[in-house]
């Protein structure tokens, strides 16, 4: 089975090729962060004209490095939410027309969906599996019993990972997206500068972020008024390791109580190297749970995943016909 998938959720323009749901054929992504840049952050106007300009000439490359055309394909797969609206409906109108014109089976995908099953194009799953979602829009703990199947047991209150990580960025002048340039600061620091963490309530998988992130500007506002010289490599790595122990000490616990067969992590924010080396050192000791974290390429937006999500929604005969909307707060349970 032959998929082509297209993301434009956001500010990535993307497409791909995914055979039988496993192997990436082809897979593009035309990025618009230079664009945003000097906004710091994504300007949706800009966007949804960037993936107009963008969607034709990434979907023709795509084709290209496949060596493929529309009569190879089993059927197209989009990202039909959640995101900006603007963006998303870029992507289903390309979609919808190309499914009608080469008269192929039309996929809506789920942009989470999407992003979990990147992980599938490095392992096969086994069920029930953990995925930690951690991306610019979501933090949750997502458990699948089965393909298609996905269940919240926690999920953030306030902000999301990735927007407190481009947020606190921005707090020390640092250009957007933030993520990997605190990551990259972090690494050079050390986490001596005390800074909360967010357990919330006994057994409680959900996350708070926001409380973080204050504390982290109270810190910098409080030493600037002292005079005091603080490190932004250390206000980096005490922000990260606060980050990293909520995130893994919650996705163990679940994990376990669970009794899961595999942990994924998935989302933008899974590219980051200290939650990336927290997790491996977590997890070598639990020996019966599989860790899978996909390559840096593929935890960012891209539409390898989509594909690869689609290809379980082709298995199962769910298809969308052609009055196909976008859905900006699409949720992940229904
Ligand atoms: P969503 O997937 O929730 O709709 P999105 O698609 O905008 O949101 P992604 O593209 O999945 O989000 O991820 C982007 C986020 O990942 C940004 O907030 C960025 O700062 C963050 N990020 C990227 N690399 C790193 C890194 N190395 N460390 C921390 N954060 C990172
Ligand atoms: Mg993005
Ligand atoms: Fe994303």
């Amino acid at each position: 089975i032959y998929i082509l998938g297209l993301e434009t959720s956001c500010d990535e323009t993307a497409a791909a090729i995914i055979k039988n749901g496993r192997d990436i054929i082809a897979n593009v992504v035309s990025s618009q962060i230079e664009s945003h840049k000097r906004f710091g952050g994504v300007v949706p106007e800009i966007a949804s004209r960037h993936h107009v300009e963008q969607i034709t000439l990434v979907l023709e490359e795509t084709l290209h490095q496949a060596d493929m055309t529309f009569s190879d394909l089993d059927a197209i797969a989009v990202t039909k939410g959640p995101g900006l609206v603007g963006s998303l409906l870029v992507g289903v109108n390309a979609a919808k027309a190309l499914a009608f014109a080469h008269q192929l089976p039309l996929i809506g995908v789920h942009h989470i969906a999407g992003h979990i099953y990147a992980n599938r194009l490095m392992k096969e799953f086994a069920f029930p599996l953990l995925s930690l979602v951690v991306s610019g829009g979501h933090t949750e703990l997502v458990l699948m019993e089965e393909h298609g199947s996905f269940q919240v047991i926690g999920e953030t209150r306030d902000d999301a990972a990735g927007e407190a990580y481009d947020k606190v960025a921005r707090t020390l002048n640092l250009p957007y997206p933030g993520g990997p340039h605190i990551d990259r600061l972090a690494a050079q620091g050390q986490p001596v500068i005390d800074l909360p963490r967010a357990w919330l309530e006994e057994g409680s998988y959900d996350f708070s972020f926001s409380g973080l992130k204050s504390a982290v500007i109270n810190t910098l506002h409080n030493a600037e008024q002292r005079k005091q010289a603080i490190k932004a490599e250390d206000v980096a790595a005490s922000f990260q390791q606060s980050v990293i122990d909520v995130l893994t000490a919650k996705t163990v616990k679940a994990a376990k109580e669970y009794r899961v067969k595999q942990v994924l992590l998935a989302g933008g924010v899974a590219a980051n190297k200290g939650l990336r080396a927290a997790l491996e050192e977590q997890f070598a000791e639990l020996a019966d749970i599989e860790l899978i974290i996909p390559p840096l390429s593929l935890c960012t937006d891209n539409a390898a995943m989509i594909a690869a999500a689609g290809t379980v929604l082709y298995e199962q005969g769910k298809f969308e016909d052609l009055a196909m909307n976008g859905y900006p707060g699409l949720d992940i349970e229904q």
